[in-house]
């Protein structure tokens, strides 16, 4: 049986095993600096999870993208489409109470954006209240923080966005639609700072503050894809795709629990 969803048939989905994790990547259509497009984060996250419906087919379903997010602080810059949080909340809410009706038990909201996560987190606990089934929300490079860290050439705050993790995966998947010699470093993290990081690989830090991007990136990169390499690309998009997988075995494994009334 196909891992897409929208190639299922109706029959399909009546007999498909719900037990499955369904994958919903939510993404953004944004401004990624002069050296890539709009587009950055939802080609990224579908590599990831297509990635992973190619290690475990057996294990998932993966749905169309949602190519649009929480990034209104982004629209000074042209291009950008911004959801309010509330719409996107109700939104994703509706496509899992969708899957919730038809009988899935399990999902992955998989994240590609960073003011996403907030977002989907929430979404991810409605789901639960709402529904009873299994709907867990992740930020990819959440899953890879130790590994992106290996791997990388940057100094903390090089990959924060449309710097040298997304450059180089993106460079590894489409090289013809990034064009490096347009790419400037912008690294605003302050090495002093105890509370607040903006690096993919700092977990967000213990504090945040998310000001209007053009306040802080003149061209929309906050990072160094200066250093991207389509080999580290690659490296990173695997490790996304292990570790992703390793979390979609561990959703299919967890335990259904009933609801106990105490009144
Ligand atoms: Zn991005």
């Amino acid at each position: 049986m196909t891992t897409t969803y929208g190639h299922l048939t109706w029959e399909n989905v009546r007999d498909a095993d719900k037990d499955r994790v369904v994958i919903l990547n939510v993404s953004a259509t944004e401004d990624h600096g002069p050296h890539m497009p709009l587009d950055t984060d939802t080609v990224l996250g579908m590599a990831v999870a297509n990635g992973v419906a190619a290690a475990a087919p057996d294990a998932v379903f993966v749905m169309p993208p949602i190519p649009y997010g929480f990034n209104e602080h982004h629209k000074d810059f042209p291009g950008v489409i911004w959801i309010q949080p509330e719409t996107l909340i109700a939104f994703v809410c509706d496509i899992t109470k969708s899957l919730a009706h038809h009988g899935f038990r399990r999902i992955l909201l998989l994240n590609s954006h960073g003011s996403n996560h907030p977002v989907l987190d929430l979404a991810a606990r409605k789901t639960v209240i709402d529904t009873g089934i299994i709907c867990v929300s992740a930020s990819y490079w959440n899953l890879m923080s130790a590994r992106i860290n290996d791997i990388r050439a940057s100094a903390i705050g090089g990959i924060a966005h449309a710097g040298e993790f997304e450059a180089a995966m993106y460079m590894h998947l489409h090289p013809d639609r990034v064009d490096l010699s347009r790419a400037t470093a912008q690294n605003i993290h302050d090495p002093n700072s105890k509370f607040f990081n903006l690096d993919l690989a700092g977990k967000g830090g213990g504090a945040m503050l998310m000001r209007w991007w053009s306040a802080v990136s003149p061209d929309g990169t906050m990072g160094d894809p200066t250093v991207a390499t389509p080999e580290n690309g690659k490296r990173f998009l695997d490790a996304a795709i292990e570790e992703t997988t390793a979390l979609i075995h561990e959703i299919r494994a967890l335990p259904i629990l009933s609801r106990v009334d105490h009144h």
